[in-house]
């Protein structure tokens, strides 16, 4: 088999080679694994940050993810919805703060009103800011109208994670009904791209039952589904979960961050051009977790800037960080330690996907 710098110093890298990447144990190995991520990408990005406003909008959710903190099956969330005016407050705040777009997250809504309502938003928000500013959503599965709705209104990004491209893993981590279906999710991604999106898209690392072989599947639907955006981070559990009883099962934390370290790594080495998030729940995991994802290759980052009275309430998974801040509060801080790991904020760069702008290149040729 090969060694670990034989491979990096490979051209392609097969499915083997990355298996074993992923697979690495030794502290040696994954620093030159890291060293390498990083080595491509300041040839392709730079030492460069981009940053996006995360405003968690609404916890309220029809689906019922075994894995997720707001499930509709929790009883115990208060359920919350921003109104369209707190939102815009927030984008008022990132507008000033020099962010050059912003993501609405939240809970899966599926009807026609909020379809409107978020028509009407991003045309709120534009307003409010300029024709050019971003807007990223990330709300769930849609009909492919709404998705075209929302596209022309103005939203240029939608990330939508795969959770885990193995069929029969994502079956054992969603309930078994019409509403939790691979195929439609699958779909979905297929029309947010044909639409003409940024396309974003995810999985979690460290699920129980996930092997390292699904990972590296993982990182090929990626690269053949010609993806421009990835947010990936370490399965969390969360006590009020179907899958919290497995939590004796699974790697444990450290390591959980490590493979999601490399996850991120040899991602950067496959697509060298795409945006890459380090993720809110690497830093749940240790308080410099998004700088050490920056260091293995990713150039992303979006800090929450939902108002701190609803942060407690969009709990995913335990131990979210950063619940009992504000926005600006967090904002310092960060910036300090991106500085610290000598990487640099973008202030004045919409940050598009290198990704996305040579694909929609080579298609307009
Ligand atoms: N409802 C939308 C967006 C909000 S959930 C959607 O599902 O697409 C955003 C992401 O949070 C999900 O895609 C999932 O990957 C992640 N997530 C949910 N529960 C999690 C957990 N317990 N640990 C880590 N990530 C989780
Ligand atoms: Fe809802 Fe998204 Fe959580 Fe699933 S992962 S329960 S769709 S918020």
């Amino acid at each position: 088999m090969a060694s670990v710098s034989e491979i990096l110093n490979k051209v392609e890298l097969s499915k083997a080679d990355v298996i074993r990447l992923l697979s690495i144990t030794e502290a040696s190995e994954q620093e030159a694994l890291l060293k390498k991520a990083y080595s491509v990408k300041e040839k392709t990005i730079g030492r460069n940050v981009y940053l996006r406003g995360l405003i968690e909008f609404s916890n309220c959710c029809r689906k019922n993810c075994l894995y997720c903190g707001i499930r509709s099956g929790n009883a115990k969330v208060t359920r919350y919805t921003l109104t369209d005016k707190e939102i815009l407050k927030v984008v008022e705040f990132a507008f000033n703060n020099r962010f050059t777009g912003i993501v609405l997250q939240s809970g899966e809504q599926n009807n026609p009103d909020f379809t409107k309502r978020i028509k009407g938003l991003i045309t709120g928000i534009k307003e409010a800011t300029n024709p050019e500013f971003r807007i990223t959503l990330s709300l769930g599965e849609q009909s492919f109208d709404t998705y075209k709705a929302w596209f022309d209104a103005g939203a240029q990004r939608y990330l939508l994670r795969i959770e885990t491209s193995n069929e029969e893993l994502y079956k054992r981590i969603h309930p078994d009904n019409e509403l939790h279906l691979f195929k439609a999710r699958l779909q979905s991604l297929e029309d947010i791209q044909k639409i003409g999106y940024q396309t974003g898209t995810g999985v979690m690392i460290g699920l129980p039952f996930q092997t390292i072989e699904d990972l590296a599947n993982d990182l090929w639907f990626i690269k053949q589904r010609n993806i421009d955006m990835v947010g990936m981070g370490p399965y969390l559990e969360h006590a009020g979960t179907p899958l919290f009883r497995y939590k004796d099962s699974l790697l444990p934390l450290t390591e959980r961050l490590n493979l999601s370290l490399r996850m991120i790594a040899v991602l950067r080495i496959l697509m060298p051009y795409i945006n890459i998030a380090s993720t809110t729940a690497l830093q749940t995991i240790v308080p410099m977790g998004r700088e050490q994802g920056l260091m293995a290759g990713a150039n992303v980052i979006m800090p929450n800037l939902t108002p701190g009275k609803y942060r407690g309430y969009y709990l995913l998974y335990d131990n979210k960080p950063c619940i009992d801040e504000e926005a600006d509060e967090c904002l310092d801080c960060l910036a300090n330690r991106i500085k610290m790991v000598g990487e640099e904020i973008m202030y004045n760069d919409y940050g598009d996907s290198r990704h996305y702008k040579n694909r929609k290149h080579a298609a307009d040729q």
